[in-house]
C-alpha cells in the first residue's frame, strides 16, 4: 500500500466517461500523458487526433479552434493571447528581411506600431494605401510586396472599403491578403467566401479576429485567432506560432466557449442600437459627420451594403462622430467626462458603453479627403437600453453649451 502523499498524487478513481452539459470540459495542462514510450515517439504534435503538450492542444483549445472556424468558414484555426499577437504571428510567419507588407491607412493603430516598430527593425518596410481607394493599393503592390492587410470597416473611422476589389487586386498580383475581421466578427460577412455564388470562391488567406470583443463578449478576456483555409498556408503559420510559444489559457478558452453560444444575439443588439444611436446623432447640430457604414452619408456605405446587406445583425456596434471645429480639445474632453453610463476606456463588444476620444491628425499619413475636420469620438455601444444611452448623450452635449 503507498504512502497516502503518494496516492493523493497517483489516484485509481477514474469518473465514468459520457459527462454531457452544456459549456464543454475546461482541460488544463502543461504535461500530457502518454500511455507509453512508442506512443510518445510516434505522435506527432501537428496531428489535431492526439494530444502531445499543453502547449499544442487540448480538448478545450481544439473545441475553440473548430467552433470559431464554423463562425468564420475557415477550416484552420490558430489561438493566441490576444488579436494583436495575431496580427504579428501573421507578419512572424509570412514576412521576411527585405520583404514589404502593405497595411491600410485606417488600420488598426498598433498593427501600424508593429510595422514601424519590430517589422521595420527586421529589414520588412511597409506602406499604407488608401483603404477607400482600390486603384492606390494595386498601385502600390511591388515585387517586394509578400502581405497585404484588409480591413472592413477601419478602426476608429469606419469607413467601408470594397473588400471585394481589394481581395481581387492581391489575387491577381498573387499577393497573399489577411484581414482583421474584428469587426465583422465572422457575422456581418463572410471573409473566406465573399461573393456568395461567384466561382471561384473570392476570399482572403488569411481572416484574424480579436477575440476580446463580441465572441468573449465581457470586456474580461485576451484573445485572437487566426483563421486559414489553406493546409500549407495553415502550417506556415503554426510552425511559426510553435516556436514563438503562443498558447492561450484554459479559463480564458473558456470563457470565450461562453461567449459564443449567445454571440450572434449579441451582435445582432449592439447593431440595432448603434444604428439608433446613429441616426439620432446624425440629427444633432453638434457633429459635422456621423461615422457608420449603415448611415447613407458614412464613406463607403454603398460598399457596406453591397457586401453586408442591411438586415439587422450586418453591422458592429461601433459609430464615431466628429465635432464640428468650434468644440475645441477641452469641450470635447469635458463631453466624455460628463457621460454616465458610457466609460472611458479602449476595446469594444462587452456589455458596457465606451466613449474614447481621438486625435486622428497622429494616426493618419494624411487628414483623409472623405473626412470633416475636428475633434473624432469613437463610441462602443454596449447592450444598455438605446433610450437610456440617448438620454446620457443628451445631457453630456448640454454640458458644451
Ligand atoms: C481590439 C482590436 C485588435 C486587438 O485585439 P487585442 O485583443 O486587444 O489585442 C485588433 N484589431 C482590431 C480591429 C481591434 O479592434
Amino acid at each position: 500500500m503507498a504512502d497516502l502523499t503518494t496516492t493523493l498524487i497517483h489516484h485509481p478513481y477514474q469518473p465514468p466517461a459520457g459527462f454531457a452539459a452544456p459549456q464543454p470540459g475546461v482541460f488544463k495542462a502543461s504535461t500530457v500523458f502518454f500511455p507509453n514510450v512508442a506512443a510518445m515517439r510516434h505522435f506527432d504534435w501537428k496531428d489535431k487526433s492526439a494530444y502531445t503538450y499543453g502547449l499544442h492542444g487540448t480538448p478545450t483549445t481544439y473545441t475553440l479552434e473548430e467552433r470559431l472556424c464554423t463562425l468564420e468558414g475557415g477550416v484552420q484555426c490558430l489561438l493566441v493571447p490576444s488579436g494583436l499577437a495575431a496580427i504579428a504571428t501573421v507578419a512572424l510567419a509570412l514576412l521576411r528581411s527585405g520583404d514589404e507588407v502593405l497595411i491600410p491607412d485606417n488600420a488598426y493603430g498598433p498593427s501600424k506600431a508593429l510595422a514601424e516598430g519590430e517589422l521595420a527593425h527586421w529589414g520588412i518596410t511597409h506602406r499604407y494605401f488608401d483603404p477607400m481607394d482600390p486603384a492606390d493599393l494595386a498601385a502600390k503592390i511591388s515585387p517586394k510586396t509578400r502581405l497585404v492587410w484588409l480591413e472592413a470597416a477601419g478602426s476608429v473611422t469606419l469607413e467601408f472599403p470594397d473588400l471585394c476589389a481589394q481581395v481581387r487586386i492581391c489575387k491577381a498580383a498573387g499577393v497573399l491578403c489577411a484581414l482583421d475581421n474584428t469587426w465583422g466578427a465572422g457575422l456581418a460577412f463572410k471573409p473566406f467566401d465573399l461573393v456568395p455564388g461567384e466561382q471561384p470562391v473570392l476570399g482572403v488567406d488569411v481572416s484574424i479576429h480579436a477575440l476580446t470583443k463580441y465572441p468573449s463578449g465581457g470586456g474580461d478576456v485576451l484573445m485572437g485567432s487566426v483563421i486559414t483555409q489553406d493546409e500549407r498556408l495553415h502550417m506556415r503559420l503554426k510552425l511559426c506560432h510553435m516556436r514563438l510559444g503562443l498558447a492561450v489559457g484554459a479559463n480564458d478558452a473558456e470563457s470565450v466557449l461562453r461567449g459564443l453560444p449567445s454571440m450572434a444575439l449579441r451582435y445582432r443588439q449592439h447593431d440595432e442600437t448603434t444604428r439608433a444611436l446613429a441616426q439620432w446623432c446624425a440629427q444633432r447640430s453638434e457633429f459635422a459627420q456621423v461615422l457608420h457604414p449603415a448611415l447613407p452619408q458614412s464613406p463607403g456605405h454603398a460598399r457596406w451594403q453591397a457586401l453586408c446587406g442591411d438586415a439587422p445583425g450586418a453591422a458592429a456596434g461601433l459609430v464615431s462622430v466628429v465635432f464640428k471645429t468650434a468644440y475645441g480639445q477641452d469641450q470635447v474632453d469635458a463631453f466624455c467626462d460628463s457621460l454616465q453610463l458610457f466609460k472611458i476606456g479602449y476595446s469594444w463588444g462587452g456589455p458596457m458603453s465606451l466613449v474614447m476620444p481621438y486625435q486622428l491628425e497622429t494616426m493618419r499619413s494624411s487628414w483623409p479627403v472623405h473626412l470633416q475636420p475636428g475633434i473624432l469620438v469613437r463610441f462602443s455601444i454596449g447592450l444598455e437600453s438605446a433610450a437610456d444611452l440617448q438620454a446620457d448623450l443628451l445631457q453630456a452635449l448640454a454640458r458644451l453649451k
